[in-house]
């Protein structure tokens, strides 16, 4: 301990010259003072575990209604009657800066031919959605990161989301629907009417109803060895990270919701079917009209025939050099691939608890909110941004997660310095084009006159508008990614991350912290123009396509 304490006093009055030099020294730096920077953030900035969860729900919180999440709005006629709001109209009277997203709504009720009024939120989640799936291409299709080769790969790595993991539906569960062909093994002839099949977002547990009636349940000695196992069969099966949260009826989404789909012809001449949750064919004349929700109360044993007991949060890796190209269409390409990913995983994981005898719920986005389960299962903290925040891959991560009446002993919340640095960071809110996000130093217990219809209040965080950032994503083409890009967080290396924690620490290098990214070339411009107009974006664009190895 003695030991501790003196290198801790050491650590702390020459730590930050050795930093200085680790970072300025940017090539040598990852070798030579890696295990340096490791063994410093473990001294100076130990992490810490708490058993609550970390941050204040006030007593007047309630659930997060399933059928009020910002995409399951979207499919509200309700929501197709008025122009879209923002929380703030002009949030220039905060920052002081230009309010860059105030004109969004417009430029995109204009996308659609609509003339002298700004768009829906079903107007601008109709296109994007269409962009997402390719059947419209961005504004700026010329631009390179936004080209018709960009928006291919986009759809090819959102594929198996959309075409097997059920995207349209599971948006708050429960389970996801997706149509299918049938295809004729005799006359090796594909039906043109779809069946509807549950995707890997399935509610079936039939399975466990069996292997209970043969009494093959299997039996575990111990609470930590059931977790020992769960957690190494979850990254076997391709989780990236795993933690156990105990199971918290606060995060599971009031009701539960999934919007309506009607049968179109495709006007292809294949004589196919489709469902759709929006009129395509009003869609090519510039009108979205959309069939509403199917709301149900949450009520596990009557739609899941268990009430879980734990729940399994696994983390994904959005891949990194996708994201530097952010906002461009190919950085979409991510969280395509991690989300398609998600739901195999999440099916695998909760096949493997059926199998041996225990009722499983595969989630992705739906059920009920990932970021508090991934903190209370000791992944990470929530950022400026609301995202979870990992020490590997900070906020560059999707979440999926498995619920289960299993028992199983729970991880703790961590804290590594991340809610201290994003007082001072605030370079995501600076990067966000559409000023979605709060430039207020301080988190803290949000009042419904704080939030927008999707936006729970009465927990501590910062704000985020959800409209303004989806109206970006609208007249982008594709998502955006910006916050996450320019994350101190998001980097590839360990050791910088370590150089944030030690940063957290030390008052007078707390805000010189952030700006260690933006001297040394990381992560490119924090302004969005500049992201653009520098020839950064174009650049990374050109590097990934370049390199057929990933980087590591
Ligand atoms: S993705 Fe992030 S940076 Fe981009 S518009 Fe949304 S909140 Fe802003
Ligand atoms: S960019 Fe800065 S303020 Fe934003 S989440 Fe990352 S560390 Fe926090």
């Amino acid at each position: 301990m003695a030991h501790n304490v003196s290198r801790r006093s050491f650590f702390k009055t020459s730590l930050m010259g050795a930093v200085a030099v680790a970072v300025a020294s940017a090539a040598a730096a990852k070798e030579t003072f890696s295990p340096l920077t490791a063994e410093a953030a473990e001294i100076v900035a130990p992490i810490k575990e708490t058993s609550e969860f970390p941050y204040t729900v006030d007593a007047k919180y309630q659930r997060l209604p399933g059928n009020k999440l910002l995409y399951q709005r979207v499919f509200d006629p309700e929501e197709n009657k008025s122009p879209l709001k923002f929380k703030h109209d002009d949030v220039s009277k905060i920052t002081g800066k230009k309010d860059t997203g105030k004109e969004l709504p417009r430029i995109n009720a204009e996308t659609l031919g609509i003339k002298g009024r700004d768009a829906t939120l079903t107007e601008t989640g109709g296109i994007f959605f269409s962009h997402h799936d390719g059947t419209v291409l961005p504004l700026r299709k010329d631009e390179l990161g936004w080209r018709e080769l960009e928006v291919a790969l986009d759809v090819a790595a959102w594929s198996v989301e959309y075409k097997f993991n059920g995207f349209t539906a599971p948006g708050s569960g429960p389970g996801g629907v997706i149509a299918h062909y049938p295809f004729n093994p005799v006359t090796n002839e594909s039906g043109t009417e779809p069946v509807v099949i549950q995707g890997m977002y399935s509610w079936d547990n039939s399975k466990v109803v069996e292997r209970r009636g043969q009494g093959r349940q299997w039996k575990f000695d111990s609470g930590e060895e059931a977790s020992r196992i769960v957690k190494k069969a979850a990254r076997f099966l391709g989780a990236d990270l795993v933690g156990i949260a105990p199971y918290d009826d606060r995060w599971t989404y009031s009701t539960w919701s999934r919007p309506n789909l009607k049968p179109f012809k495709l006007p292809d001449g294949s004589g196919r079917t489709e469902y759709f949750p929006t009129d395509p064919y009003k869609f090519m004349k510039g009108e979205v009209e959309t069939f509403g929700q199917t709301i149900v109360e949450a009520d596990w044993k009557k739609y899941a025939g268990f009430k879980p007991k734990s729940v399994i949060a696994m983390v994904f890796e959005m891949d990194y050099e996708a994201y530097r190209t952010a906002p461009s269409i190919l950085h979409s390409a991510a969280p395509g691939k991690s989300y398609s990913n998600m739901g195999e995983v999440a099916f695998k994981v909760a096949n493997f608890l059926r199998e041996i005898g225990y009722y499983a719920i595969p989630s992705g986005n739906d059920t009920g909110m990932s970021i508090p389960i991934a903190i209370q299962a000791g992944l990470g903290e929530a950022g400026r941004t609301g995202q979870l925040i990992t020490q590997k891959y900070g906020p560059r991560l999707r979440i999926a997660k498995v619920y289960t009446d299993l028992e199983l002993v729970p991880d703790k919340p961590r804290s590594f310095g991340v809610r201290e640095f994003c007082r001072l960071c605030m370079k995501c809110a600076d990067a966000c084009p559409s000023q979605a996000i709060s430039h207020e130093k301080e988190a803290r217990v949000l009042q419904p006159e704080d939030c927008g219809p999707s936006e729970n209040p009465y927990t501590e965080k910062w704000h985020v508008d959800s409209h303004r950032c989806l109206s970006f994503f609208a007249y982008n083409g594709g998502d955006c990614g910006n916050c996450i890009s320019v994350c101190s967080w998001n980097k590839i290396d360990q050791w910088q991350h370590d150089v944030a924690r030690i940063a957290t620490q030390i008052p007078l290098v707390q805000d010189a912290a952030r700006k260690f990214d933006e001297w040394f070339g990381y992560n490119g411009p924090v302004n969005p123009e500049e992201r653009i107009e520098s020839g950064y974006v174009a650049n990374m664009v050109k590097d990934f396509w370049k390199d057929t190895e990933p980087t590591k």
